[in-house]
């Protein structure tokens, strides 16, 4: 059952096969036996049975949805009303929500299952899921290697088969990253299609939540239910969601992708080159035509967003004080004593690095030098996609420069994990849509293809990748034990 899509899923609730509950249960028991990847933070069993009688009961009925009954879970950034949501930091280990975030929402209207809260890097905060104040989380195609971050415990949990699918938030690569380095599906949508409310900021201009499965079918499912309007968060798009499903299987002859030469240039592992190439000559066959391109202002990505991304989120991050909810030392002696010991002893050390940078990039006398220069830099990276693809229908390139990297290689590097988002980070920066697909492996480590296109061009991109998971079979691989 655990290696079914949510098609199928969907198709075997409806007949009969299975229930929801003898589903739920069988991946509650997977959860337990692989407990040894640290994917969860929390598990949320009773609550998932419960959740799953519940779909029996509308399945009966004949009033489900194609989620209803299908366990999933969600990453610890989106808030769940009465159930512990962390964000992966010591500061929110006791704080239980008051209300669900409005993806959370979503998924419980459509009556899918929840089987618990993901693990991740603190607030969002990394590229290797290391910065988690509850563990390192292990990937599953090699346990001694990083799953990717920020959404880590996401991509280890679907490719493990821990959940069916599972949500994720993409700042400057979160889903993607992960997603390449499982050997799964990641979608991050055009900024302002998914609703942020109850999404733990992190860099707000920046943060979008999206799906992670198995599939892009799978995918475009959850995002049929993730997207839309909400007047809670006042950067959504109000623009109608189209049907992600209808044009799934639409042809692809004469579709133009454009490769930006300085995304195969030095840097790019020749393994991984060599994979993307294969892929990119699979789109040939499915009739496409390909060019290359040039998007000069690629190169200033990184070094605006490590601008941007630390400024943003030291001012989001300034509500957590000890005083509201979260984290609060013991005895404070006043009120400095208090902001100062609970924000000292409640924040990881990626997270206080990135305040420290973003204060220092938003202070009198270092404004213009810094923040004032990352954002006319980041205008100039979004006229580079406008000008991209005006000329070419999607961008294709590498999600990662190689594969999974070893559990410490780089956590004691700040700046070589910073290169881990260097095809990524661009894309949030315009705030187009991406998505991530598996594209073949390295020493058996998964590598995946990046699929970049125009704003709200989420259905085309959920086009392209299907038909591609049509002629290959690299998102149906499963990692040795987790059969
Ligand atoms: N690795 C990047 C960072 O640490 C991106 C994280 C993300 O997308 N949330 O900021």
């Amino acid at each position: 059952m655990h290696n079914k899509t949510i098609a199928d899923l969907a198709k075997g609730l409806r007949s009969g096969e299975f229930s929801s509950v003898e589903l739920t249960q069988s991946f509650l028991d997977r959860i337990k036996q692989h407990s040894s990847l640290n994917s969860y933070i929390t598990v949320t069993e009773d609550l998932a049975l419960q959740e799953a009688m519940a779909a029996d009961g509308r399945l009966a009925k004949g009033d489900a949805e194609l989620l209803t009954g299908i366990p999933m879970a969600q990453k610890d950034i989106f808030c769940t009303q009465g159930v512990k949501t962390t964000c992966g930091s010591k500061m929110l280990d006791n704080f239980i929500a008051p209300y669900d975030a409005t993806v959370v929402e979503k998924f419980n209207n459509a009556g899918a299952v929840m089987l618990g809260k993901l693990n991740m890097d603190e607030f969002a905060m990394g590229s290797s899921n290391e910065t988690s104040y509850f563990g390192v989380v292990k990937n599953p195609w090699d346990t001694n290697t990083v799953p990717g971050g920020s959404s880590g415990g996401s991509a280890a949990a679907v490719a493990a088969r821990l959940a069916v699918c599972a949500t994720g938030t993409d700042t400057g690569g979160s889903i993607r990253q992960p997603a390449a380095l499982c050997g799964i599906t990641g979608l991050k949508p055009t900024y302002g299609r998914v609703s942020r409310y109850g999404m733990i900021a992190y860099a707000s201009s920046l943060d979008q939540g999206g799906p992670m499965a198995r599939s892009a079918e799978d995918a475009a499912i959850m995002l049929q239910t993730m997207a839309g309007f909400d007047e809670k968060d006042s950067t959504s798009v109000d623009q109608p969601v189209p049907d992600y499903l209808a044009g799934l299987n639409n042809d692809l002859e004469g579709l133009k992708i454009g490769l930006p030469k300085e995304f195969f240039g030095e840097g790019l592992n020749s393994d991984v080159a060599a994979i993307l190439d294969a892929a990119i000559n699979e789109y040939r066959k499915l009739g496409a035509e390909v060019k290359e391109i040039s998007m000069p202002n690629l190169k200033l990505a990184i070094p605006a967003y490590y601008v941007i991304a630390p400024a943003e989120c030291s001012a989001n991050l300034s509500r957590f004080d000890g005083v509201r909810y979260g984290y609060r030392c013991e005895n404070p002696a006043d009120l400095t004593d208090l902001y100062t010991r609970s924000r000292g002893e409640g924040f990881g050390k990626e997270v206080k690095r990135r305040i420290l940078m973003g204060t220092y990039a938003l202070s009198a006398g270092y404004y213009d030098a810094y923040y004032l220069k990352a954002q006319k830099v980041r205008r100039l990276i979004s006229e580079d996609f406008k000008n991209a693809l005006s000329e070419v229908d999607v961008i294709m390139g590498p999600v990662t420069p190689g594969t999974a990297f070893g559990i410490g290689e780089k956590i004691g590097n700040p700046i070589e994990m910073y290169l881990s988002d260097i095809y990524t980070i661009a894309i949030n920066l315009a705030g187009v849509p991406a998505m991530s697909v598996p594209a073949g492996f390295v020493d058996c480590k998964p590598v995946g293809l990046q699929i970049i296109g125009n704003y709200f061009a989420e259905d085309r991109l959920l086009n392209i990748a299907h038909r591609y998971q049509q002629v290959t079979d690299w998102h149906q691989q499963t990692p040795k034990g987790f059969e």
